[in-house]
């Protein structure tokens, strides 16, 4: 292997560890060196708030490439080290712990990280945000059955990690400030439903819920809202949002507006300098404008167009987005993002107390825009297909949950 400079990667994430697997797979012999600030090895994120939390996987099992797959494969991994400067005038860049490493060529994929708490309170040590392995191993050690939870925004973390708190018998609230829970991805007929789907396994969930202040001397040990109400909190745990970690790229002088400036290929404004993952602000073909993703499959497949860019392959990155989230027996999938739409569908009894499975069809001008299906992988895997097309389908017979959505899709017009 070269000891010249190769392919350095900056942050090890879903993205990082994506780009440094395929560039192997794509037959790259050079040198792969990952640099991340966390001491792990790439993992992924969606477990920490679902089985991970929950105790039912182990950190390894979380891994994106296993450690001994990263050492056959010759990828250079440097852990628990953050990368201060990037010196595109030299190619190369600075370390925390004082080395400099020489690049040929640089991927950013540094991710984001927790929007913080600002109240005062928010440092006591029994106050968590959730983005990393280690922040669930502080949360777990205080996560003892009986313990009061309160949970700051009722976005994916919030949710998610209010039904595992549950389910390990805790007592849970969550807070959210806006008027209904997932207020930025979905209608009100399915906030409502994941309301209720709470509020009837036991968790006491508030809207439009203003925090004043998190009281307690050491711990904190009540919320108090802005309405006056006090809730006794053992530990309280905020999902409030990301903030995209582009600071480096912007001192670097590349171009930053909501995320790294990257083109359909992920390459920035520097021709030496890709970027991935919930860091970049792309292009969507899909949706016609550029759009910054933070979700999973953005990063994988953006992460192996970055690879094949750096191999000299144009191949650009033109996927529709997709989402999903677990919370109980329930498993929403979405493709594609309803914001625009003029009309929609629902299969199933949304309203009914009893729903479990329903899915939400939505148009724009007549063409399917997106969906939002909870427990129907059916629809959803066929959807996929539909919402790349902007098919048109008929929406008397969509309503209807007796006609068989298989049927429906041979009829779909593109
Ligand atoms: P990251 O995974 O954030 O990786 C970036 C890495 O770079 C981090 O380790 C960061 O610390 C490091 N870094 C940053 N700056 C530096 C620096 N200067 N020097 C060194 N290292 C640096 N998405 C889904 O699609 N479905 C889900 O169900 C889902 N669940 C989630 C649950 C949780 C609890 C969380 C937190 C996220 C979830 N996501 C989910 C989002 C998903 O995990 C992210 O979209 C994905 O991790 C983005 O990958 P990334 O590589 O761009 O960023
Ligand atoms: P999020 O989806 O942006 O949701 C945060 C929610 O908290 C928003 O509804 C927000 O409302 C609310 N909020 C903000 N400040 C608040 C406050 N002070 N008091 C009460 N509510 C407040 O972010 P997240 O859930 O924290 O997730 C963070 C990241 O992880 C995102 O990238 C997300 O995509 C990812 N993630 C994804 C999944 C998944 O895809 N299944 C699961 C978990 C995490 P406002 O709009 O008013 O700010």
């Amino acid at each position: 292997m070269s000891e010249e400079a190769g392919i350095v990667i900056l942050g090890a994430g879903q993205a990082g560890g994506e780009v440094a697997s395929e560039l192997r797979k794509l037959g790259y012999t050079g040198r792969v060196t990952m640099i991340g600030d966390e001491p792990h090895l790439p993992y992924r994120r969606p477990p920490l708030s679902k089985a991970y939390f929950a105790g039912t996987v182990s950190a390894e099992e979380l891994y994106v490439i296993p450690a001994t797959s990263l050492v056959k494969a010759g990828i250079e991994f440097i852990g628990g080290v953050r990368v201060t400067h990037i010196d595109r005038e030299h190619k190369q860049v600075s370390l925390d712990d004082g080395r400099s490493i020489a690049y040929h060529k640089l991927v950013i994929a540094t991710g984001g990280r927790a929007r913080p708490l600002t109240l005062e309170g928010a440092n006591r040590p029994n106050v968590f945000l959730l983005r990393t392995i280690d922040d669930i191993e502080r949360i777990r050690a205080l996560a003892k059955p009986g313990a009061r939870m309160v949970i700051i925004g009722g976005g994916f973390i919030g949710l998610e990690t209010a039904a595992v708190a549950l389910k390990l018998g805790l007592q849970v609230t969550v807070l959210e400030g806006l008027p209904r829970v997932l207020a930025r991805v979905t209608i009100p007929e399915v906030s409502t439903f994941f309301e209720r789907a709470h509020r009837d396994a036991g968790v006491d969930l508030r809207t439009g819920a203003q925090v004043a202040a998190l009281e307690g001397d050491e711990l904190v040990t009540h919320v108090h809202l802005t309405d006056g109400s006090r809730i006794e909190a053992d530990i309280v745990v905020a999902g409030i949002g990301l903030i995209a970690n582009t600071e480096l790229a912007e001192s670097a002088g590349l171009v930053v507006d909501n995320g790294v400036l990257v083109d359909e290929y992920a390459c920035t404004s520097d021709p030496d300098i890709v970027a991935a993952g919930d860091c970049t602000n792309h292009p969507s073909e899909y949706l016609g404008r550029r759009i910054r993703l933070e979700s999973v499959p953005n990063a994988i497949e953006q992460g192996k167009v970055a690879a094949n860019s750096l191999m000299g392959n144009k191949i650009p990155y033109r996927s529709v987005p997709w989402f999903w989230s677990d919370q109980y027996d329930l498993k929403l999938q979405v493709v594609g993002i309803c914001s625009g739409f003029d009309e929609f569908v629902v299969r199933g009894n949304l309203n009914e107390p009893s729903c479990r499975s329903f899915a939400v069809f939505y148009f724009k001008d007549g063409h399917l825009l997106s969906v939002d299906a909870v427990n129907r992988p059916q629809e959803f895997m066929l959807s996929k297909k539909l919402v790349a097309e902007r098919a048109r389908l008929n929406p008397a017979a969509l309503a209807d949950d007796s006609v068989p959505f298989k049927t429906l899709v041979t009829t779909a017009k593109a």
